[in-house]
């Protein structure tokens, strides 16, 4: 069984009529490069950016941020790395991010909100992220956005950090950008999102709490937590259909996307790649690889 799966290391991530949707690991540390490898995914989905913030006394600096990424850009060649920027508060938390006690964290100061308010510490990362872009195939993605306004915020910092690297002569690449879909509004703004990026990402983990109105983390609500809730599933569809009406690729990063029971139903709504943490990209890409979209087609 478990020598049957490793055979799929080398197999490409085709259905059985022959569409390519790739299947793209989530790391969340420096330790799991090498299994992205070893499983054979077609690159990173979802690098998890905040191991670098947590667990210390201070921010971290520029340049370890850069030596981080740089890393994982050699490493990963001319595969796509896409790391997400720090999605910091509720549950990520940092005794010198300072965060006032909130009594709603979940719907807190957090993730793109938290870093358009410490200007410093996001600028910090841009810089880093651009820096590294010039040694590997790297993009950049945006969490927990709800308006457009937000990306009006970052694409002026994107600006006034690569101007900066342009005046000193450092090199960079004019990375793709992506932005993640997981709260309702940004589903339902999804079409204009896309307009602004390169790609979509859909985090079903938030986005599933957040339709739900339920905090995924709560023992309370285990069983009555339903991510294969239709609402979740019509979201999912939607935004697929938004992203293609504008030319975009649309993935799949939260954990839904590791499902099996799913992975059919994800196929056939159109998905272009999923990520998934490196012990499942294997079972996916077994499912993936028994789906058949040639009925539906015709
Ligand atoms: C998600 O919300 O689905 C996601 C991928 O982000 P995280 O799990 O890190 O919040
Ligand atoms: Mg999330």
């Amino acid at each position: 069984e478990r020598e049957e799966l490793l055979k799929l290391r080398e197999k490409p991530d085709l259905t059985r009529d022959g569409k390519r949707v790739e299947i793209y690991a989530n790391i969340g540390n420096m330790d799991d490069l090498n299994s992205v490898l070893y499983y054979g995914a077609a690159g990173i989905g979802l690098l998890r950016s905040e191991f670098q913030y947590l667990g210390r006394e201070n921010y971290p600096r520029e340049n370890e941020l850069f030596h981080a990424y740089k890393k994982i850009a050699e490493t990963m060649g001319d595969r796509l790395a896409v790391i997400r920027t720090a999605d910091l508060g509720a549950d990520k938390q940092a005794a010198y991010l300072n965060i006032p006690d909130e009594t709603n964290p979940i719907m807190g100061n957090r993730g793109i909100r938290l870093c358009l308010d410490r200007k410093k510490m996001f600028k910090a990362q841009l810089r880093a992220i651009f820096r590294a872009s010039a040694y590997g195939n790297l993009a950049i993605m945006f969490p927990m956005i709800s308006s457009e306004e937000e990306m009006d915020e970052i694409e002026a910092m994107i600006e006034e950090v690569t101007n900066g690297l342009d005046e000193r002569g450092i090199p960079y690449k004019n990375i793709r950008t992506g932005i993640m879909i997981e709260t309702p509004a940004a589903v339902m703004i999804s079409r204009e999102l896309a307009r602004r990026v390169d790609f979509l990402s859909l985090g079903t983990n938030d986005l599933s709490q957040y339709t739900l109105a339920m905090d995924r983390q709560n023992p309370l609500l285990r069983k009555k937590y339903n991510d294969h809730h239709p609402a979740v599933l019509r979201m999912i569809k939607m935004v697929i259909d938004a992203g293609h009406a504008e030319n975009k690729r649309v993935c799949i990063c939260g954990e839904l996307a590791a499902d099996t029971a799913l992975t059919e139903e994800f196929l056939k709504m159109g998905v272009d790649c999923l990520s998934v943490v490196p012990a499942c990209i294997l079972p996916v890409r077994r499912a993936l690889r028994q789906v058949d979209l040639s009925d539906m087609r015709r």
